[in-house]
């Protein structure tokens, strides 16, 4: 079949074929279909969409274009997790070591930060040393030796996602609950673990902004992990502000490390532990209770042993002047007394990137001293000329793109904004 056959089918909203499927995406690979003709393909499956079938046959396609990570040769438990992307969501960095604390295997390929969401990856790679770039097999031997390793997505695994994403980044189709599903599920299946837990962001400063949506794609990934005979827990959780006190990759480090020394409680420490709970109660273990884990130091332990085995220095775990600092603190002051609220959370993503710590194309650099602190929570009251957040900078011109995007990311209110849920939905309900 020609490509533009096959791009036509989807333009006049009919259905695939997995015959027709299989060759268009292994002809991609070869050379023989040009990126212009899967851009074209992907804007008609964001406008047509996909059903169940033809979502199964793409992740397939993708889990195929590459290697498979089998963990079966590694004793243990082995959990995997991942978050759809937010803004301050520095959950894996915590709750990582938590599970690993219990002896789960905790087996996490990130990716880097792209737009307003931070990555997993680049927060890690403020602390001095700290690789996270592995073979498959080193990462198996972290795992062996640690019990836990957050490192970046290996290249052999699903590399067709990458080529895709990276088109559907700038093609305005990475919105498309399909479209979304087979990316995430493949890069999960194609590593082999025992349990998947998803964190599906729902909110201003996530991907997907209605309840709707947010449920529709975590049925479309239940029936994927279904069909490919993996087990997954979903959360749909809130992201209608930043999650927790910072967003900046050192900073949101020292946030998950507090938070580990049990000095943190916030909405992203009560997230960290509900998530704790329901992840550990899904392998079929009873959840230590988590206040008393904390206590006895063993997940901070873990953390530490991580950083020692990807080469980092574990001296950060106590010593926070180890991680890059920005120079210079700007208050940013409320200018009338009211509610903070967020209306737009993806600018604090923004202020970040503007201030040099996440990336505007995928081989900027970043920095990783900078971001935000707030030192009140949404919903909270402020008097005019309190201190909102401190803003970490070592730019002046930088710091004023990001003042001018924090312009639109919140307001003070006169009345106090709605409670929202921190979980909206989840598996278990
Ligand atoms: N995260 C992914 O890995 N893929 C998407 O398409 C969106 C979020």
């Amino acid at each position: 079949m020609l490509p533009q056959e096959f791009i036509r089918v989807k333009r006049d909203g009919e259905k695939h074929t997995r015959d027709s499927m299989e060759e268009f995406f292994s002809q991609y690979l070869n050379g023989n279909v040009a990126d212009y003709q899967i851009s074209a393909w992907l804007m008609a499956a964001f406008l047509k969409g996909l059903d169940d079938e033809e979502t199964f046959w793409l992740t397939e396609q993708i889990v195929n274009s590459g290697e498979k990570l089998d963990l079966s040769d590694i004793d243990g438990i082995k959990v995997d997790k991942h978050s759809s992307g937010g803004v301050g969501d520095k959950v894996s960095l915590a709750i990582v070591p938590l599970l690993a604390s219990t002896g789960l295997v905790v087996s996490k390929m990130s990716g880097r930060g792209l737009g307003h969401t931070g990555g997993t990856i680049d927060k890690l790679e403020s602390i001095p040393g700290l690789r996270t770039e592995f073979s498959t097999e080193e990462f198996k031997a972290l795992l062996r030796r640690a019990g836990l390793a957050i490192v970046s997505q290996s290249e052999s695994l699903a590399p067709l996602d990458k080529k895709l994403y990276s088109l559907r980044d700038v093609t305005a189709t990475v919105e498309s609950l399909p479209l979304i599903a087979s990316s995430i599920m493949s890069k999960k299946i194609a590593v082999g673990s025992d349990l998947v837990s998803l964190d599906v962001k729902l909110g201003n400063g996530a991907f997907i902004t209605s309840l709707e949506d947010a449920k529709e794609l975590c049925r479309i990934m239940m029936s994927l992990a279904e069909q490919f005979g993996r087990k997954v827990e979903i959360h749909v959780t809130d992201m209608n502000e930043p999650l927790g006190c910072s967003v900046g990759n050192s900073l949101e480090v020292i946030e998950a490390l507090e938070f580990l020394k049990g000095k943190v409680e916030n909405r992203f420490a009560t997230l960290v532990k509900e998530l704790y709970k329901d992840t550990v109660n899904s392998t079929g273990v009873e959840a230590p209770d988590v206040d008393q884990l904390i206590a006895s130091g063993k997940p901070l332990e873990k953390f530490a042993q991580m950083i020692e085995a990807q080469s980092g220095d574990p001296k950060v775990v106590e010593d926070y002047s180890l991680l890059p600092m920005a120079k210079s603190v700007h208050e940013l002051r409320a200018q009338q007394s009211g509610y903070l609220t967020f209306v737009d959370t993806k600018e604090v993503g923004m202020a970040v990137v503007e201030l040099g710590g996440g990336r505007k194309k995928k081989e900027d650099n970043i920095d990783h001293g900078v971001g935000i602190k707030f030192l009140v929570e949404g919903g909270s009251k402020v008097d005019a000329g309190d201190i909102v957040a401190l803003v970490y900078f070592n730019n002046e011109n930088t710091l004023n793109s990001a003042l001018k995007r924090l312009e639109h990311a919140f307001t003070i209110t006169e009345t106090e904004p709605q409670e929202r849920p921190l979980i909206w939905w989840s598996s278990y309900q």
